[in-house]
C-alpha cells in the first residue's frame, strides 16, 4: 500500500501548551537579529473575504517591497470582487442571475476557477460541489442568532437544485451554463487558494523569490524565508485557536485548512458547521479539519473542503490517489466528541518540525 493510515492521539495539554509557545516564537523572527541586514522580511495584514489575509516578502529595499505588496492586494481585491457571491455586482452573481437562461461568456479567471472545482467535483464523488449554495442558505450558521434545524422535507427539495453536472463548460467560448433552473454557485470552499495563487503568481513574475502569503488559513510558501531557510507554518488546533497542532516547514508549497471550527453553530450539544455534505444536504458532522499539502493552493483548498465532507478513510482514500498531496485529517472519535483521532498519509509527516501528537502508528 503505497500510503499507510495512521492514529495517535494527543500528548497532555500541558506539554502542547509548552510547544505551541516555543513554536510561535520560532514562527515569529526578529529579522534584525536572525538574518542578515541585505534582506528582511516585510508584511501587511488586510481584511479581506471576511478574513486576515497577510503577505510577507523578502526583499532588499522597503519601498519597492511595500509597492509590491499594494499592488498584490489590488489583484487579490480585484478577483475577490468578481468571485464573491454576496455582491450584487460581482461577475459570479451575473452568472448566477443569468446562468439558467443562456450561456455566459466569462473572464478566463472565473472559467479556470470553474473548471478546477469541476475536475475535484469529479474525483472527490460530488463531495466538494460550487452548487452547494441553496443549501448553505438553510443551514444559516454565520447567523448570531436564529439558527434553526431546517426540516427534512425543504432540505429534500432543497438538493433538487444542487449538482456540479448541471454546470455546462464551453472552453472555446468561454461560457458557462447552468443547465437547471435554480442552480447557482458559490466559490467559498476554492476562491481564496485560487486568489492566494494569483497573488503568488504575481509576486513570481515581479522577481520576488521569497513569500508568504496566507489568506486565512490557505496558505502558499513561495521560495524560502531570508538566509535560504524553507518557511515555518503552523497549524491550529481545531478545539483551542491558542494552540498549535503541528508546525510544518515548506518550500514552494502551500497548505489549506479547513475546519468546523471556522463558522459554527452549537445546539443541543451538536456542532453544525459551515461546511455540508452536497449528496445529503446536511452538515458535516466528524471531520474536524484537514490540512493538505500541495499545490496549486485553489486545487488543495477545494480537495481540503472535499475531505472534510468524505471524512477520514474515504478521504483518505481519495488522497491515495493523488501523487502529490500529503494531508492530516483530524476527527471527532464517534463515541466519545470530545477525543480527537489524527489520521495522515505518511509523507504529511516529512514536512513537520514539531507536532502535537505522538509517533504514528503504521499500518
Ligand atoms: P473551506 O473553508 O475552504 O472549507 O470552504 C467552506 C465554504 O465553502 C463554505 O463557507 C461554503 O461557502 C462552501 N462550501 C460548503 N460546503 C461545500 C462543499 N461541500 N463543496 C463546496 N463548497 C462548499
Ligand atoms: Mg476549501
Amino acid at each position: 500500500m503505497k500510503r499507510h493510515l495512521a492514529f495517535f492521539s494527543l500528548i497532555s495539554p500541558m506539554l502542547t501548551g509548552i510547544f505551541a509557545f516555543f513554536a510561535l516564537f520560532l514562527l515569529s523572527p526578529n529579522p534584525d537579529s536572525i538574518y542578515a541586514r541585505s534582506e528582511d522580511i516585510f508584511r501587511r495584514d488586510e481584511l479581506l473575504m471576511g478574513t486576515v489575509v497577510s503577505i510577507q516578502i523578502v526583499h532588499s529595499d522597503s519601498k519597492t517591497a511595500s509597492g509590491l505588496i499594494d499592488r498584490t492586494f489590488s489583484i487579490m481585491k480585484e478577483m475577490v470582487n468578481r468571485m464573491d457571491a454576496h455582491r450584487e455586482d460581482s461577475e459570479v452573481s451575473l452568472l448566477n442571475r443569468e446562468g439558467a437562461k443562456r450561456p455566459v461568456r466569462v473572464s478566463k479567471e472565473l472559467f479556470d476557477v470553474i473548471s478546477l472545482a469541476l475536475k475535484v467535483s469529479k474525483i472527490s464523488d460530488g463531495a466538494f460541489d460550487i452548487t452547494v449554495g441553496p443549501l448553505i442558505k438553510l443551514w444559516p450558521v454565520y447567523k448570531r442568532s436564529g439558527f434553526t434545524i431546517p426540516d427534512p422535507s425543504l432540505v429534500q427539495k432543497t438538493l433538487q437544485k444542487v449538482g456540479w453536472q448541471y454546470i455546462l463548460l464551453n472552453p472555446q467560448k468561454q461560457t458557462v451554463m447552468f443547465t437547471k433552473e435554480g442552480v447557482s454557485i458559490d466559490l467559498g470552499g476554492i476562491a481564496k487558494g485560487y486568489i492566494v495563487d494569483r497573488a503568488v503568481e504575481f509576486l513570481k513574475s515581479q522577481g520576488v523569490n521569497g513569500a508568504l502569503v496566507n489568506a486565512g488559513g490557505d496558505i502558499y510558501a513561495l521560495g524560502t524565508a531570508p538566509q535560504g531557510k524553507p518557511w515555518r507554518i503552523g497549524i491550529q488546533h481545531p478545539r483551542d485557536p491558542r494552540k498549535l497542532i503541528a508546525v510544518l516547514e515548506l518550500r514552494d508549497l502551500g497548505v489549506v485548512t479547513s475546519g468546523d471550527y471556522e463558522r459554527y453553530v452549537i445546539k443541543n450539544g451538536i456542532r453544525y458547521t459551515h461546511i455540508i455534505d452536497p449528496r445529503t444536504g446536511f452538515t458535516v458532522r466528524e471531520t474536524a479539519s484537514v490540512s493538505v499539502v500541495g499545490k496549486p493552493a485553489a486545487f488543495i483548498d477545494a480537495l481540503a473542503t472535499a475531505v472534510m465532507v468524505e471524512g477520514a478513510e474515504k478521504g483518505m482514500s481519495l488522497l491515495e490517489s493523488l501523487p502529490s498531496v500529503e494531508a492530516l485529517i483530524i476527527t471527532q472519535d464517534k463515541k466519545n466528541p470530545s477525543e480527537l483521532l489524527y489520521t495522515c498519509t505518511p509523507g504529511f509527516l516529512d514536512y513537520t518540525v514539531w507536532r502535537a501528537f505522538s509517533d504514528p502508528k503504521r499500518q
